[in-house]
Parts: structure tokens; sequence; C-alpha cells
């Protein structure tokens, strides 16, 4: 038997055959490739070099192409990162860019880069509201067919197609379905009506009844057959400052949103499942324009839940007689809920809320509804950025399909945070519920 010599690298336990020595100058192969990478990152370090591709371009339709043009990887370049987002560049565009930027997205379609063309179109839609009306016949052309929201404008005329095209096309059925619920006008809202009173013999091959698709454009069909919306309008956008305690002292606007809002903050109240504290996602005056069309009784909309079991399952609150969260006789417990242990739950930092802002505008109601296109989510009112499919929660007391007021991006709260908290309402009942979803 060959005797095992040991590798010549200072404190490597390792033994190898001399064979391998001969190879590797007396190194073990995984010291021999530690040294490898070590090499090689010394040798990136030493040659990489800074790359702008924005250097001297001032005019943002120009840098919004750059943003989305894919670049090439190679590790000997660092790219340096433009001095704003891509959706700070997105919404500084005036009418006549969001012009531009349409134009050009229709050339990368006709040119076969659909994913760019459609990727400009969305964020045009979300963040602006533009109409594709003219450019929506040619993308049924091209067959694009998602995501719905590219349809909300549709013409007459594409509208009266879709709705023929629905009973006879199969293979797109699923997205003709959530165009007209983007649609939804008042023809749409009777077809939906007449599906649900007979349904069509292609409803059986859906997973859900035809009208349940309205739930994924943000309406839903009432038991008289009419349109009721699902969320709250107008939009405002939660957003975090940095170097808060800086900044509270020393600008005066902070503290008027400061009082208006505060988030997070722990509750005395105790949560009956899993035994920790309750936390106030969001307590803002009503007299806040976010809630103009809201009637609560009380002076603030306090959303409360425990973030720990309505990860689980919708945890519904009341109002006590003084206008305080109440945790509802209408919770039911998730299955085993009984068994989860406090200690494998982090504790929310104690200043998580301080941070966050509501802003001084509002926002258009769909500029958060793509969550995939990562836009700043955590907002109150506008159309929920649902992580996977539309689930409004049914109000346990009025079995009503309750509103959705707020959401709060969890990967804005916490550092390794995921997933999104969703915020409903129900007013006749004063019923708010919370519920969770994550990718
Ligand atoms: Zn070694
Ligand atoms: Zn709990
Ligand atoms: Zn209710």
């Amino acid at each position: 038997m060959t005797e095992r010599i040991p590798c010549i690298r200072e404190g490597c336990p390792n033994t190898i055959l001399p064979a391998t020595a001969a190879r590797t100058s007396g190194y073990c192969m995984p010291c021999k490739q530690e040294m490898e990478r070590e090499e090689r990152k010394r040798y990136i370090e030493a040659n990489r070099r800074d790359v702008n591709l924005y250097a001297d371009i001032t005019d943002p339709v120009e840098v919004l192409k750059i943003m989305h043009e894919p670049q090439v990887r190679d590790p000997l370049i660092r790219y340096v990162p433009y001095e704003q987002s891509e959706e700070q560049v997105y919404l500084s565009l005036s009418v006549e860019q969001q012009d531009q930027m349409k134009d050009y997205a229709m050339q990368r379609i006709h040119a076969g880069d659909e994913d760019i063309g459609k990727d400009i179109l969305i964020y045009l839609v979300c963040y602006h509201d533009i109409s594709l009306s003219v450019e929506i016949p040619e993308l049924l052309e091209q067959e694009i067919y998602y995501p719905a929201i590219l349809y909300k404008s549709a013409p007459v005329e594409v509208r009266d197609r879709l709705l023929q095209q629905v009973s006879t096309d199969d293979e797109n059925r699923n997205h003709i379905l959530l165009m007209l619920a983007q649609i939804g006008d008042d023809e749409v809202v009777q077809q939906f009506r007449q599906w649900r009173q007979s349904p069509p013999s292609w409803a059986s091959e859906l997973y859900v009844a035809p009208e349940h698709y309205t739930t994924e454009a943000g309406w839903e069909l009432t038991k008289d057959g009419q349109r009721r919306e699902l969320f709250i309008t107008p939009s405002y956008s939660l957003y975090k400052v940095k170097d808060y305690k800086v900044k509270e002292s020393e600008a005066t606007n902070v503290a008027i949103s400061g009082d208006s809002l505060s988030m997070l903050t722990p509750s005395t109240n105790c949560c009956p499942w899993c035994g920790g504290a309750l936390t106030t996602l969001i307590n803002l005056d009503v007299k806040h324009p976010a809630l103009w069309d809201v009637s609560w009784h009380a002076e603030r909309l306090q959303i409360q839940t425990c973030l720990i079991c309505s990860s689980y399952g919708v945890v519904y609150m009341e109002l006590d007689a003084g206008g305080e969260p109440l945790w509802s006789s209408h919770n039911v417990m998730p299955v085993g809920m009984d068994e989860i242990d406090l200690d494998d739950y982090g504790k929310l930092a104690p200043d998580a809320g301080l941070e966050f802002r509501i802003a001084d505008a509002s926002r258009h109601a769909f500029h958060a509804s793509e969550w995939a296109m990562e836009p700043s989510l955590s907002q109150v009112g506008g159309h929920p950025g649902w992580v996977q499919d539309a689930e409004y929660p049914t109000c346990p007391s009025c079995s009503a399909r309750m509103k959705a007021v707020a959401q709060l991006d969890w990967g804005e709260v916490e550092e390794y945070g995921e997933g999104m908290y969703y915020m409903f309402i129900c007013e006749p009942c004063q019923m708010t519920a919370v519920s969770y979803q994550q990718s």
C-alpha cells in the first residue's frame, strides 16, 4: 500500500497520495482549489474596472433604455449603479417621455424582444396609468396575452372580440378572463353576471367560477350583480427614511406625518393562540387623505394582529367600545398553532416602525399591483401586490369580502424578512383582518 503524505499547507490535516503531490506541488485538492480561487480573486480585484454606462446621460428615456438592457456579466467589470432607482426614473418621466418609452417598447416587441417591451409597458401602466388603447390590437396580434393589466385600457372593439374569443379559445381562456376583469366596464360586468346566472359549458374546465376572476383585478360582482371595488383609493406609499433619529429633530413635515401615522408598535394585549404580544401594523389618523373614502368609527384606524399567527391564517380584530382593537371572537385557530414555540421567532426591533413615513402625495392605484416587477410595495390604499393569487378574506360577521386598505412588505421591515402582510377592513362591521403571503 502506498503511504500517504501530509498536505504541505500549514495547518491542513489532509493527507494525499504521492502521485497527487507530484501534480499539485504537495497540496491536497481542497487546498489547491482554494489557493486557485484566491489567486483568481486577487487578479479580479487588481484588474477590475468601473464602468459607468450612465456617464454624461441626462435624458431619463436614455437612462431607462440602458437599465432595461441586459448587462454582459463580466467579473472584471463593476457597473456603477445609476443614482436613482428604476422606479424613481420612471416616476420622473414627463407625458412626452412616457410616449417615447411606449414607442420604444413597441419597437422592441416588433424586433422580437418581447420581454423587454412588455416590462416597459407594465411600468408605464402601473406607475403612470397610461392608456394602451392604440397598442393593444398590436399586442394581441403578437399573441401577447399577459400580464392582463396591460389590457386595462382596451378599446370597445377589442373588448367585444375578447368576449367572443373567450368561449372558443380554450388555450388562452384563463388569460382572456383576466383581461376582461381588468377592462371591467359595464358590458363586462353584465357578462360576468350572466355567466354566474347560467354558467357556460367551458366553466367546468376552470379551477374557479368565471366571476371569481374579477378579484384579480380588484373588484367583485355583488349579490345583485354590481361591480364593487375591493381596495381603497387613493394610494400612499409607505417608505423608509435613513437616519430617522437625525431627521426627526430637524424636519418639520416629518413631525406632522409622525403624528398622523405610527407603525409596528407592540400592544399590551397578547395573542390568545401563541401568547406573544400583538403588534399594531399601522395606526393612522382617519382624517389622513388616504382614508377619505373609509368610514371608521374611531379617531384612528388601527390594524392590529399577531405577526406570527397571521402568517398561518387570517386574524380578525374588532373595535371595542373605546375604539380600540379587540381580538375577534370569530377567529378560528389554524391547525397546528397550539404547537408554536415563541422562541423560534425573533423579536421585532423596537425602532422598526420609526423609520417609516407616509408619502406626501398619492400615487396611481395600480402602482404596486405587479409584485414581481419589484415596485415599492408598502402602502396605504391602492390595489394589493399579491405574491400569490388574489385572496380577499371574508368578513366573519357579515360574509362580505373585505376591502384591502394597506400592505407591508416584510423585506423592508427586517433584514432577512420576506413576504407581505395584507390589511383589510369591513366598514359595516368595523372589523379588520390581516393575512400574509410569500413566494
Ligand atoms: Zn491541504
Ligand atoms: Zn399568535
Ligand atoms: Zn362585515
